[in-house]
């Protein structure tokens, strides 16, 4: 999720260095040791016992489950992997503050979605920055939220692997929750979302209505059925001017405007999961508010939780 574009809510960059503060030294031991993951039995620090007679069983991952209630509450000091109750192929990475999320998240924003970037290889990091900085914002502040499908991550990874590009240590940390996610989720597609704990730039209402947000796109990338039905109502439901007035609001907040399946995707997100006025209302996209709740009620139809 990109920031508010309108000027009186515009997240004011942060100072000179902060964005780069916090680097995530060490922290992929502390993310699978310390965080929201944790191994079951034969996991590490168990070297110790006794050898069973039978082969053991290789370490089955976990992956802590919570409901959404739960983690809109939830701050954790570390970057954590969650997976969402409500529909358990999402899984939530919550991240201690927002510079930290951006190093682990924008350069697969940047493949996978970021209008006008190659879509594939990797930017190195000179051609992120300068794309960041093009858009007129810092690493923290590109993105509040992320949300990807388990396929376009996994193609991240693979292209990172084929070009070998180097991972910066989020990357590496984000590739073994990946991992985990995948030996949770077992075959079928997932999704990963994130969000960061509030701060300077993002104060708790409006992380709360960006982690809702993000969780909206899980539950479009997962749940059978709900991409076809928004998809159908993008091109049914809405007025062309009414998907022009959503391109040019998305547009200016840095989406792909050319992409129609992430546009739809997208007012989607707006229009049923971010309940702060701030981020999205009628002012932003330029629509009435009573064509707003019809859109809404469009979309709503189809969505049925498991
Ligand atoms: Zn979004």
């Amino acid at each position: 999720m990109a920031p508010a574009e309108d000027d009186t809510v515009r997240l004011k960059p942060p100072g000179p260095g902060s964005a780069r503060r916090g680097l995530i030294g060490g922290l992929a031991l502390l993310g699978l040791l310390g965080g929201g993951v944790w191994y079951g039995a034969g996991g590490p620090g168990e070297d110790a016992r006794p050898a069973p007679a039978a082969t053991p069983a290789p370490p089955q991952p976990m992956v802590r489950v919570m409901a959404e209630a739960e983690l809109l509450a939830l701050l954790p000091e570390q970057p954590s992997l969650y997976r969402l109750r409500e529909n358990p192929q999402v899984f939530v990475l919550l991240f201690p503050d927002l510079a930290r999320q951006g190093e682990a998240l924008n350069r697969a924003a940047a493949l996978i979605e970021k209008a006008g970037l190659p879509r594939d290889r990797l930017l190195d990091a000179t051609e992120l920055a300068a794309a960041i900085a093009r858009s007129g914002d810092t690493p923290a502040t590109w993105y509040l939220g992320h949300d990807y499908r388990s396929a376009d991550l996994a193609r991240f990874f693979a292209l990172a692997e084929r070009d070998r590009v180097a991972l910066n240590e989020a990357e590496l940390w984000l590739r073994d929750q990946f991992a985990l996610a995948s030996a949770a989720a077992g075959p079928g597609p997932f999704a990963m979302v994130s969000a960061a704990a509030p701060g300077p730039q993002m104060d708790m209402p409006m992380r709360m209505a960006v982690l809702r947000h993000e969780i909206g796109h899980g539950h479009y990338f997962t749940l059978p059925g709900f991409a076809g039905h928004v998809q159908a109502v993008w091109r049914n439901g809405f007025t062309e001017a009414e998907r022009g007035a959503f391109r040019g609001f998305l547009g200016r907040e840095g989406y792909d405007a050319g992409n129609d399946e992430l546009m739809a995707n997208e007012a989607m997100a707006y229009l049923l999961f971010t309940p702060d006025p701030r981020l999205f209302g009628p002012a932003q996209v330029g629509l009435a508010p009573a064509t707003l709740d019809r859109l809404r009620e469009l979309l709503r139809v189809g969505l049925t939780l498991p």
